[in-house]
């Protein structure tokens, strides 16, 4: 067995399974999910149909939101007295939208150590086909359930410049997908990327408007993620100059301007609002950073 599966010790191991396509399983994460003392996953019965088709009989338990944290307290006692765990989500990477962070953390504390199988994921998966910029990206899961905290998560957004990954349930799609298209623009680029590795896959890009002008008419079916495209870099307070620099209001500043006047130039040379400018350069000063 190679080092880095070394079972004379406890250990935690963190294995990514398919995310629709049952040849995403990789054969390490087969023979770790074999070897494994014990299976902790989200569903012992998603996991059991799982399991049953690799011929794997590894004993299991469950380790889900509502019982993480007694669950946590006893597969530490077991990982500290030798055995391996091998924990897996009911689809995808653990830890990523799904229970797992509360079990590493605690693992780490206890000296225990933690290795990832990695594998599948729907995030990376669908920003990797998005043809939306992938050298920087935030990633964001599930936006909020309720109308109100949804608004106010992608207002906190909409100077985001780097790329956006969102999970998203198909109930309440088209209800985001509008917000979307209010808050970040309907000429925001975006792909949105459903059943990824499964029979009905498919990704569909173009504008925020686009994709909301469509699932306003049609049902959306299955598991869908959404990538967004950043906001362009003027939006995002800072006007870039031909040379590759970027003018801020604190430069203005230093440049002898005072806050009012600095937040004008910049408001008028990048459409931004004058007000948002200077109250995010006295936000800026009262937490105590120097200018932009
Ligand atoms: N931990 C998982 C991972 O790493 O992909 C994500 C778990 S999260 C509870 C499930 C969400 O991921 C779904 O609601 C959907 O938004 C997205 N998702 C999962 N599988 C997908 C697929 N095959 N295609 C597109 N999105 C998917």
């Amino acid at each position: 067995m190679a080092a880095a599966d070394d079972r004379s010790a406890g250990a935690l191991y963190v294995v990514a399974t398919p995310i629709g396509n049952r040849e995403d399983l990789s054969p390490r994460a087969r023979r770790i999910l074999a070897e494994a003392d014990l299976i902790a996953c989200e569903d012992t019965r998603r996991a059991a149909r799982m399991l049953a088709g690799l011929q794997i009989r590894t004993p299991r338990v469950s380790y889900f939101e509502h019982n993480e944290r007694r669950r946590t307290a006893e597969l530490i006692d077991r990982m500290r007295a030798g055995e391996s765990v091998a924990l897996i989500s009911d689809a995808g990477t653990p830890a990523i939208s799904d229970p797992g962070f509360r079990l590493v953390r605690a693992a780490l504390d206890a000296g225990i150590r933690v290795a990832a199988v990695p594998g599948p994921s729907a995030a990376i998966a669908a920003l990797s086909v998005s043809g939306l910029p992938t050298d920087r990206f935030v990633f964001e899961g599930f936006p909020p359930a309720r109308e109100s905290a949804r608004r106010d998560a992608l207002k906190a957004l909409a100077r985001e410049t780097r790329t956006i990954i969102f999970y998203e349930s198909p109930r309440r799609l088209a209800a985001t997908l509008a917000e979307m298209a209010a808050v970040f623009g309907a000429d925001r680029p975006a792909a949105l990327a459903r059943e990824i590795t499964k029979t009905f896959e498919e990704t569909i890009r173009g504008t925020l408007g686009e994709l909301c002008d469509r699932f306003a008419r049609e049902e959306a079916r299955g598991e869908i993620t959404i990538i967004v495209g950043g906001a362009p870099e003027a939006e995002s307070g800072t006007l870039n100059e031909s040379a590759g620099g970027a003018l801020t209001v604190g430069e203005l500043i230093d440049a002898g301007l005072s806050l009012k006047q600095a937040s004008a130039v910049i408001a008028k040379l990048t459409g931004q609002s004058r007000r948002e400018l200077y109250q995010r350069e006295l936000a800026r000063r009262d937490r105590g950073e120097d200018g932009e």
